[in-house]
């Protein structure tokens, strides 16, 4: 099997980076693409906001946490993936699980590599990972974290 495009899904925590080490030696052994993604929650799907809030308001607010996160992801692109041949980031909007899955259809992800826990860390296995792993198409390698 070819490794072509690895998928590292991120919320930006110390859990989430224990991955890390593992997706740099898998990249570098094929030459790989690492793809990270970090996915923004959908204020719109909070229906009570509408009333509360004008929504060129959340917009805005929307627009701002995209540009944020666009931020981060550069940041660890620079600070901990240096070395590897290609990084790809992915900003997208939406509910996490479902997120990653549609990244994993849409850009033909070889493999996913993920910690198995994430900001909340209070199960020993995080929920996100835990829909991922049962519905993931394609390999899915959790590292334990911490
Ligand atoms: P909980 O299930 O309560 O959220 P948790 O935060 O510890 O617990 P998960 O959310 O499943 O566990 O996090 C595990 C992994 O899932 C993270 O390390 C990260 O790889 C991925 N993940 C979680 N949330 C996001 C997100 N918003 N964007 C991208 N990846 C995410
Ligand atoms: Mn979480």
């Amino acid at each position: 099997m070819e490794i072509q495009k690895v998928l590292w899904p991120t919320d930006f925590s110390d859990g989430a980076r224990a991955a890390l080490p593992y997706i740099r030696s898998l990249a570098a052994g094929h030459n790989a693409e690492i793809h990270v993604l970090h996915v923004l929650e959908d204020v719109f799907h909070h229906e009570g906001w509408y009333g509360e809030f004008d929504k060129e308001h959340i917009e805005k607010l929307m627009e701002k946490a995209g540009k944020k996160a666009e931020d981060r992801l550069a940041q660890i692109c620079d600070r901990y993936l240096e070395g590897c041949p290609l990084f790809i980031r992915h900003v997208a909007v939406g509910d996490p699980a479902s997120e990653i899955l549609r990244l994993v259809e849409k850009e033909k992800m070889d493999t996913v590599v993920m910690s198995s826990r994430g900001k909340t860390g209070s199960f020993s296995f995080g929920s996100i990972t835990d829909r991922v792993v049962k519905n993931s198409p394609v390999p899915v390698t959790v590292i334990p974290a911490e």
